[in-house]
């Protein structure tokens, strides 16, 4: 079954992986995948050249050792910035050559003074090019808080109805920590005739300066609540992590309480807080209207 029609029939639960740091063999990532897989994810997906430092041939492997050693269905994030056709191109044969079937489109981040943008422009270009010359399933990013390069709310809701259009089959969210947002953007796409399924995507916080990071860098914000844990407990590795925790699950099951269609885990390659989040809500993933019967899963 394709990942798509899972979201027909239950709330789909999945993960983010990101290849190891440059120099690292691929192996070190095994582990953590083993017991990934234990928690019976839908599918789990692995980042391309996003964190500047990876190695981008593994992003292949990795999603191959899912798919055939873990036996989960995976997904490759594929990021076209500086890419010309013939690049893409090339890419789609590597892909199609390791077994490769559920691709996250995207354009990825414009690195600062890059002239050559490559041959897209947008993730929607990808999107199009990718159905045209194979046969993929794809998905694709959106942004509950707008994208942070567009101040055009509207437009952002306009240009992912483009990127919907050209053939996206579901979106996984940017991460957010207020769930109002979430709920805001959920209502607009709806408006705006978007009516692919629509992850949300959660990231349990461990350290105070990731998170103030990542909150500049995509646009999103830190709701009061979750700034005065920030600063009770940065110097407390141990009271951050489990107070991270805490937090990811409080929003998951208000998440699930609304009837989402899915919850995507930014894990940070830490399976130890995949494995609280999911003891915390698997069983919520499994009731309620689309929920499958307990035993039928290969989820949680
Ligand atoms: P697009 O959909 O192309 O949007 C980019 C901007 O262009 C937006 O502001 C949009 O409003 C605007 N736009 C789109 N179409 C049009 C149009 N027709 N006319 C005018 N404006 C338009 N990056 C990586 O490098 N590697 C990864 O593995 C990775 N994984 C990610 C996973 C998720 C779930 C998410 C949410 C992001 C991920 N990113 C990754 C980051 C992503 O590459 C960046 O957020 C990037 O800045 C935008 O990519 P996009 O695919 O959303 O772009």
């Amino acid at each position: 079954m394709s990942i798509v029609d899972l979201f027909s029939q239950k709330t789909v639960f999945s993960f983010e992986v990101f290849p190891p740091r440059r120099n690292a063999p691929i192996e070190t990532i095994y582990e953590t995948l083993y017991e990934l897989q234990d928690l019976r994810p839908d599918f789990i997906s692995v980042t391309y050249g996003a964190g500047g430092g990876e190695n981008k041939q593994s992003t292949i492997s990795i999603a191959e050792h899912i798919k055939n050693i873990c036996h989960v269905p995976s997904v490759v994030h594929f990021p076209c910035i500086g890419l010309t056709k013939e690049d893409i191109l090339e890419k789609i044969e590597e892909f199609k050559t390791a077994g490769i079937q559920n691709i996250l489109a995207l354009r990825g981040d414009i690195p600062e003074g890059m002239e050559n943008r490559g041959d897209f422009r947008y993730a929607s270009d990808l999107v199009a090019f990718l159905k045209e010359n194979g046969d993929f399933r794809i998905s694709a990013a959106c942004y509950p808080e707008g994208h942070i390069e567009n101040p055009d709310k509207v437009a952002d809701i306009r240009n992912l109805k483009t990127k919907v259009d050209a053939g996206a089959e579901y979106l996984i969210s940017q991460l957010f920590f207020d769930n109002e947002y979430f709920y805001d953007f959920l209502e607009k796409c709806d408006l705006a005739g978007i009516s692919v399924p629509i992850e949300a995507g959660i990231m349990p916080v461990i350290n105070r300066r990731q998170v103030l990071r990542m909150a500049g860098l995509c646009g999103v914000n830190i709701p009061k609540k979750f700034q005065r844990i920030l600063e009770k407990y940065e110097d407390n590795s141990v009271a951050m992590r489990d107070a991270g925790i805490a937090y990811a699950v409080d929003q998951i099951v208000d998440l699930l309480t609304h009837g989402v269609d899915g919850v995507h885990l930014y894990t940070m390659n830490n399976s130890y807080i995949a494995r609280e989040i999911y003891k915390a809500t698997h069983s919520l993933f499994n009731s309620g209207e689309k929920g499958e019967k307990e035993g039928t899963s290969a989820s949680a």
